[in-house]
């Protein structure tokens, strides 16, 4: 099922929609019971009752279609459960050997280190799923209540805590967060992902001094900032933050700036290596090449009201829409000092985030497109023909929205989909364009999640690079949301740092390095935290390290690669022979193992 996302869908049948995509079917108690909560209708638009007692107690979807209210923790183990699940259905494909617990020898030497990544990540995952498993009784007493939420007992009450790393709520008499293993002290926000996860913040750290102490040696090489790698960013955008008390805090919030920016700045590389460029507020004209003037109001509107929702998962509060403006506005201004040469490439350190943002709507987080503004900055500044990859783990239905009938923008985006469960539903391989710009959307879907580094390398080498060399662009953005980095409480997939790194490695040479990396999505502070600063060195021009060019795709993966490259060899001849290539070899796989059912054993590259 394809859900298309439209403007025209009141709240309630958003809701609606998403209890289809959570639980498969329309009718649902606790949504029938949402759909009864008071709103404040504002110009045209809901916004969610203010500060209503128990509003904390009504569920509401969240980006994956849970329930936010029930707890994070009890969708962290859904999630994690069919995870768990697509392993334990798969796990022939990479276990063969699981009976054997001392010596165990790769089948092939090439097959080595993918193997034992695999094996490592379903380890962690059955331990993680295990934990939980085991102390759901702690956290879930209400699991078997569907309908009504009542307040726990005074008795049971017990003191929680909120981990900084992932949001999960653990008991008092825990110093470790259950899931992610943060201390409930850790200095994350003071030293970014450079603070150790195990202990409490103890002031300045090694790896402060001594990365900063690397640099003082290399001064002399550190570029004149007309020609370096700019950032942009503004405190002020970490005052758009939830107001009402959930069960637990929103995954999009301020810390996830704090935590990159703290990262950066003890890696000496912002402030340090990168310059920053001075915040502006987008204007009304500017945000208008892209949205219509009553979604631009409406958000202007939430300035005066202390706390509201676009959707049950789309806040706002008094600051939000500025931080809104100033986030476009930085995004533009970057875009115009890297396409005029001012600034060698840049990234936009920015939230909210703006992917899933329409013409017509906020949803999914974000308030304005960010990356879409930014595209026509460019264009504004002589760019003729803009690239966006969009790696957030999420489709962007808003940026895919707003380019679906232009072909001077190419937007290819890589994300889980699950045939329309996975929110927000769109991004099917088949959707390609419309009006005369068909070719120019390239939906990468993938069918499940877990994917990493070599499914996501895979499709960059057989499809984004090669439709990204032949569109020729002369600017090129990356939505690059971090959640699906390995640990991401949302995304649970797999890529790592390096993947990152490689990726934007990839993308570096398109457009003569006129390179904007936007951020999106992400919302596990380490991953995020680690992966920014692994995309920013390679700004930087250092090499992306990890060699990751011979990977082996899933199978999975090379069959959603076969379903797109199919599909898009339409518009892009290249496409061709590579797809006719894939195909055989897989053929040639499918033969030889005479079964589906086996890991490949054969290195499909290029
Ligand atoms: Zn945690
Ligand atoms: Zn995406
Ligand atoms: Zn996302």
């Amino acid at each position: 099922m394809v859900i298309h996302v439209s403007s025209q869908l009141t709240m309630a049948t958003e809701r609606l929609q998403m209890s289809r995509l959570a639980n498969g079917e329309a009718e649902n108690s606790h949504h029938k019971q949402s759909d009864q909560t008071p709103h404040q209708s504002i110009n045209g638009r809901r916004f969610g009752n203010l500060g209503s007692e128990g509003a904390s107690a009504r569920p509401c979807p969240d980006e994956n279609g849970g329930e936010v209210s029930d707890g994070i923790r009890k969708k962290a183990k859904q999630q994690k459960e069919m995870t768990f699940q697509d392993m334990y259905n798969n796990q022939g494909l990479f276990d063969e050997d699981e009976d054997d617990d001392g010596d165990w020898e790769p089948p092939q030497v090439q097959r080595t280190s993918q193997m034992a990544l695999q094996r490592k990540a379903k380890r962690q995952k059955e331990m993680t799923f295990q934990d939980m498993y085991n102390n759901q009784g702690l956290f879930d007493e209400d699991d078997d209540d569907d309908g009504d939420w009542e307040p726990a007992q005074e008795h049971v009450e017990t003191v929680k805590w909120f981990c900084t790393n992932c949001t999960m709520v653990n008991l008092d008499d825990v110093t470790g967060c259950d899931i992610c293993g943060e201390h409930k002290e850790s200095g994350i926000l003071r030293h970014g992902y450079f603070a150790s996860p195990f202990s409490n913040d103890l002031g300045p750290i090694e790896a402060e001094h001594e990365i900063k102490g690397g640099h003082r040696d290399l001064g002399s090489q550190i570029q004149t900032p007309s020609c370096s790698t700019a950032v942009g960013f503004d405190e002020r955008m970490l005052l758009h933050s939830e107001v009402e008390m959930k069960s637990h805090p929103h995954p999009e919030r301020p810390d996830r700036l704090r935590a990159i920016a703290a990262s950066l700045a003890t890696a000496g590389i912002f402030p340090g290596r990168c310059y920053p460029i001075s915040a502006r507020e987008i204007t009304k004209e500017e945000l208008q090449m892209v949205h219509s003037l009553e979604h631009i109001e409406t958000v202007e509107l939430t300035s005066h009201i202390l706390s509201s929702y676009f959707t049950p998962d789309t806040y706002a509060n008094e600051h939000s829409a500025r931080a809104a403006r100033l986030a476009a506005g930085l995004c533009a201004d970057l875009a115009t000092e890297i396409f005029s040469g001012r600034a060698k490439n840049g990234f936009a350190l920015v939230r909210p985030p703006g992917h899933h943002a329409g013409v017509r709507q906020a949803m999914g987080f974000c308030l304005h497109n960010n990356a879409a503004v930014a595209a026509l900055a460019a264009q504004v500044a002589g760019a003729k023909k803009v690239l966006i990859v969009d790696w957030d783990v999420h489709h962007g239905n808003g940026t895919q929205e707003i380019f679906d009938q232009n072909k001077s923008v190419l937007y290819i985006s890589l994300h889980r989909h699950e045939g329309g469960k996975f929110y927000p539903g769109t991004g099917a391989a088949l959707e390609v364009g419309t009006m005369g710009a068909e070719g120019y959307c390239v939906n990468i879907p993938w069918s499940c999640g877990g994917v990493g580094d070599n499914d996501y390398i895979f499709a960059f080498q057989h499809i984004v690079l090669p439709i990204a060399s032949e569109f020729a662009p002369d600017f090129t953005i990356i939505s690059a949301g971090f959640d699906a980095a390995r640990g991401d409480p949302l995304g649970c997939c797999d890529v790592t740092p390096a993947g990152y790194a490689q990726m934007t490695h990839m993308l570096y040479a398109l457009s003569t390095g006129k390179l904007l990396v936007i951020l999106e999505g992400g919302y596990n502070l380490r991953s995020i935290s680690s992966s920014a600063t692994a995309v920013i060195k390679v700004l930087l021009g250092e090499s992306p390290g990890c060699n990751l060019d011979n990977v082996l795709p899933s199978k999975a993966g090379v069959q959603t690669a076969l379903e797109v490259l199919k599909i898009q060899m339409n518009f892009w001849p290249t496409l061709g022979s590579r797809f006719s290539d894939l195909q055989a070899q897989w053929g040639m796989y499918c033969l030889k193992n005479k079964s589906e059912d086996l890991s490949l054993s054969i290195p499909l590259n290029a």
